[in-house]
C-alpha cells in the first residue's frame, strides 16, 4: 500500500531529523524546504543512499496554493501523504511594543496557518481512508509563554489548540492529532540567539544542556507510530525537564 510522510521545514534542524528518523521507520519522506534546497536534497540523496523513499519539495507552508500543489507531487512521486509533521517554523525576538504588524503576520502565516494550510491539503485523503496522523511542533514557549517572544509563544500556544481541536473532530474518522512541544534544542532557532543566551538556557534546563533534534525527532515518531495508537490530542513535551 502507498502512502507517504511530509515532514515540513525538514532542510534543517529538528525538521531534518524527523525526515531521517521516519525514512528509517519505513516511510517513504517528503521533505519540505523554503531556501535550502542544497540542504533538502542533500537529506534526500542520503536518504536513498540507505535505501529510503525521499522527494524534497520546495513551497512556503503560509502559501495555501503551494502547499496543495507540494501534496499533490508528493502523493503523485510517493504515494499519498498519510502522516504530517508540522514542523516548519520562524522565531523572533525583541520587545512586545516594538513588534511590527509585519512581522506579527509572518509569524503567526509560517507557525499557525502554515499547519492549517498543511493539514487541509491532505485531509481529504486521510478522511477519504478514515486514517492518518498528524503531528505539529508547538514549544514550551507555547505552554508557558515566553518574554519578549509573544508573537512565537502565541503562534505555539495556536499550535496546540488547533492540536487539541483537530483531534476531537478528527477522532471519528480514523485521524490522530498530537503536538511535541520541545524545550531549547541545539539549531540554527537557537544558536541565532547567540552563545550567552544559549549557555543561560542550557543552564535554565534541569538536565543541563539544550536538547538535539534527534531527541525531538523520536517523539515525534513515537506519536506516529502504532505504539501510539490510543493517543490522541495530546502536547508531548520534551524539554529535559524545563517545564516540570
Ligand atoms: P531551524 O533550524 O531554523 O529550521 C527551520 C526549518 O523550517 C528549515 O528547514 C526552513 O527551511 C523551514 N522553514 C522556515 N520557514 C518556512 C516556510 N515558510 N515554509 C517552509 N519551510 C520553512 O528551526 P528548528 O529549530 O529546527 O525548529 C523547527 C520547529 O521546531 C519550529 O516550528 C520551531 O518553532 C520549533 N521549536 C524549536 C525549538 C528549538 O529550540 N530549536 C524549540 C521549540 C520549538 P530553509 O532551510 O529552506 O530555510
Amino acid at each position: 500500500m502507498r502512502k507517504s510522510a511530509l515532514v515540513t521545514g525538514a532542510s534543517r534542524g529538528i525538521g531534518r531529523a524527523v525526515a531521517a528518523a521516519l525514512a528509517r521507520e519505513g516511510w517513504p519522506v517528503c521533505v519540505n524546504y523554503l531556501e535550502r534546497r542544497d540542504a533538502a536534497e542533500a537529506l534526500v540523496r542520503d536518504l536513498r543512499a540507505q535505501g529510503r523513499a525521499a522527494v524534497a519539495l520546495q513551497a512556503d507552508v503560509a502559501d495555501r496554493a503551494a502547499v496543495e500543489a507540494m501534496v499533490r507531487a508528493a502523493s503523485e512521486e510517493l504515494g499519498p501523504v498519510e502522516l504530517l509533521v508540522n514542523n516548519a517554523g520562524i522565531s523572533r525576538q525583541g520587545l512586545f511594543q516594538d513588534l511590527d504588524d509585519e512581522t506579527w503576520e509572518r509569524l503567526l502565516a509560517v507557525n499557525l496557518t502554515g499547519p492549517r494550510n498543511a493539514v487541509r491539503a491532505v485531509l481529504p485523503h486521510m478522511l477519504g481512508e478514515k486514517r492518518g496522523c498528524i503531528v505539529s511542533i508547538s514549544s514550551i514557549w507555547g505552554l508557558r509563554g515566553g518574554s519578549c517572544e509573544t508573537a512565537y509563544a502565541v503562534t505555539k500556544a495556536g499550535v496546540i489548540g488547533l492540536t487539541r481541536s483537530l483531534a476531537l473532530e478528527l477522532a471519528p474518522s480514523g485521524i490522530r492529532v498530537n503536538c511535541v512541544a520541545p524545550g531549547c534544542v541545539e539549531t540554527d532557532m537557537v544558536r541565532a540567539l547567540g552563545e550567552e543566551t544559549r549557555t543561560m538556557l542550557a543552564e535554565e534546563t534541569p538536565l543541563g544542556r539544550l536538547g538535539k533534534p534527534e531527541e525531538i525527532a523520536e517523539a515525534v515518531a513515537f506519536l506516529a507510530s502504532e505504539k501510539a495508537a490510543f493517543i490522541t490530542g495530546q502536547v508531548l513535551t520534551a524539554d529535559g525537564g524545563f517545564i516540570v
